[in-house]
């Protein structure tokens, strides 16, 4: 399937921190027909495996995303919300949203909210109802609601509200398709709960424990108007290959593998530092005795935010490599 149509389907599934179920199931049907087993574990976490006589080597891509979770009904109909990972409301308003079971909304900011230091509690959920008993006949308190705005393509680049973290999961699913006769024993792990803490992958790896991981998330770029170039990542240079994040310092033999993938592969490569912001491979490195992890990076703008944007070329790089380091001959540890 094609990168960008893939990208759609994961998108339009529903599947914020803790309610992975409809994200999960859509993994499910495109991981099957190249798998060996797929499993689901009690977290939720989506564990396909694609058995090998080899070491054990584990990829990370969480499905979840940001999103709202109802808190109270107000008597006009209203929804109040707390948050599912790292929304920021100035980001988020004006933005349509829908639920798991179809209602759509708009999320707002109060008429007299100071926009520039704008808090969760001074925005709201308008669902189009105009009492707490009409909102209470299609939601409930603790549902939760996510961006429904489009995902489209403009040439190389591609915009949807969940390339955090759908985006990797379309890699992951598209490089497990690539592998052929790999020597090593194969775990693509869709984790769930990244963005609420780094939640899903530390189960995964502790059940798994595997002798190398890579994480495979999005990371933030610096090659915008404004910018202060302080970052070392920038859309369409390629994959980036991570060396650290404030979850975790890669093991320096994970980047010289992934380097010499790269290499190897003449596929275009970057380093990444995210100053500010983890990924799985932070839950996954501390596992058990410790575990030889890495990252592969998407670079993408505008992270959560209803936009985030990426460039398939590069998409097409981590794609690459990520199935180059699947195949690679590992020593078992
Ligand atoms: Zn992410």
């Amino acid at each position: 399937m094609e990168l960008f149509e893939r990208m759609k389907k994961l998108n339009a599934a529903h599947g914020p921190s803790g309610d992975e179920g409809g994200i999960r199931a859509v993994i499910q049907e495109m991981a099957a027909p190249y798998a060996d087993e797929v499993t689901t574990d009690t977290m939720g976490n989506l564990i396909v495996h694609k058995a090998g006589s080899g070491p054990k080597v584990m990829f990370a891509a969480h499905m979840d995303s940001i999103g709202f979770i109802v808190t109270h009904i107000e008597e006009e109909g209203f929804l109040r919300v707390g948050r599912l990972g790292g929304i920021s409301p100035k980001e988020a308003v004006y933005t349509p949203v829908r639920f798991k079971n179809g209602v759509r909304g708009c999320f707002v900011p109060e008429e007299k909210a100071e926009f520039g230091k704008l808090k969760l509690d001074e925005c709201y959920l308008d669902i189009g109802v105009r009492s707490a008993e009409e909102a209470k006949k299609l939601i409930r308190v603790g549902d939760t609601a996510v961006y429904d705005t489009p995902a489209f393509q403009t040439g190389d680049a591609v915009t949807s509200p969940y390339l955090d973290n759908r985006i990797s999961c379309a890699i992951l699913l598209e490089a497990l398709e690539r592998v052929q006769n790999s020597p090593n024993d194969l775990y693509f792990v869709f984790t769930v709960q990244e963005e609420v803490g780094l939640r899903g992958s530390k189960t995964a790896a502790f059940a798994i424990q595997p002798d190398y991981a890579v994480a495979v998330d999005v990371t933030d770029v610096d090659d915008t108007p404004g910018s202060e170039k302080s970052g070392t990542v920038q859309v369409g240079k390629g994959a980036a290959i991570k060396v650290m994040d404030s979850s975790v310092i890669c093991h320096p033999a994970m980047v010289e593998l992934l380097d010499q993938n790269a290499r190897e592969g003449d596929i275009p490569t970057q380093r990444d530092i995210l100053r500010a912001g983890g990924t799985d491979a932070g839950a996954i490195h501390t596992t058990g005795a410790g575990v030889l992890t890495g990252g592969i990076s998407v670079p993408c703008r505008y992270i959560h935010t209803p936009v985030e944007t990426a460039s398939l070329e590069d998409c097409e790089a981590c794609i690459r490599l990520t199935a180059a380091f699947a195949q690679r001959p590992l020593k078992a540890l």
